[in-house]
């Protein structure tokens, strides 16, 4: 099967519970977007399978899962998708939701996608995304939101590893967008920021055609 070098990509990028996965399941719904979630991924996994095992093993600590079995799961879930006709690389752009979270990730991320924009979903109330992660782990029933300890080293982790990964995409391309306002009005900041994007690709694609 032909897949272009790089998929066409935007990082929706931001602190747990900021709702990246809530915009993320939006955007899934407009064509030429396909919606791909590290966490889901994860979550689908077969728990007593060996990968959804170690999958519990780290996330239930609020740890992230190692750099090598994250790139390999993610990337064989994306060709999946694509064999599935659900993902179509050369017209669809890809909105990862979750990854990268480290800065070894976003470096063998280069080697697969061509990131186009960041959406950093930014809060300045860490309280309100502690409650958020509060009242969502008693309707998903998710072990790494359950106890205040391992929230609070989700944020740990958060500040350590995942914010350094800004650095590694040019100032340009960061759109910064306000996750405390409604979803629909956080949803309306992202599309302003993707709009141009979107039509510049699909021009393209035209053009080329
Ligand atoms: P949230 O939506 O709260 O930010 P996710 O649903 O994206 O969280 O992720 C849930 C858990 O899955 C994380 O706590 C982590 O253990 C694991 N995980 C998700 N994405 C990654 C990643 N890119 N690298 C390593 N672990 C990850």
């Amino acid at each position: 099967m032909s897949v272009p070098d790089r998929y066409k990509t935007i990082l929706l990028f931001g602190p747990p519970g900021v709702g990246k996965g809530t915009q993320g399941k939006i955007l899934a719904r407009i064509p030429g977007f396909f919606h791909s979630s590290t966490g889901d991924i994860f979550r689908n996994l077969d728990a007593s399978s060996e990968l959804g095992r170690i999958f519990f093993q780290y996330s239930s600590r609020g740890e992230l899962v190692p750099d090598d079995v994250t790139m390999r799961i993610w990337n064989q879930n994306v060709f999946a998708n694509t064999i599935l006709g659900l993902f179509k690389p050369y017209a669809d752009l890809l909105v990862l939701d979750g990854l990268p979270r480290s800065v070894n990730q976003a470096k063998v991320l280069y080697r697969y996608a061509d990131v186009l924009k960041v959406v950093h979903l930014v809060c300045k109330d860490k309280e309100s995304l502690f409650e958020r992660m509060r009242k969502r782990a008693m309707k998903e029933n998710r072990a790494d939101d359950a106890k205040p300890d391992v929230i609070r080293r989700r944020f740990e982790v958060y500040e350590n590893e995942t914010k350094p990964v800004l650095e590694f995409y040019p100032a340009e391309d960061v759109v910064e967008v306000d996750a405390m306002n409604s979803p629909a009005e956080v949803l309306h900041d992202i599309l302003g920021g993707l709009v141009k994007m979107q039509d510049a690709h699909f021009n393209k694609d035209e053009e080329a055609e």
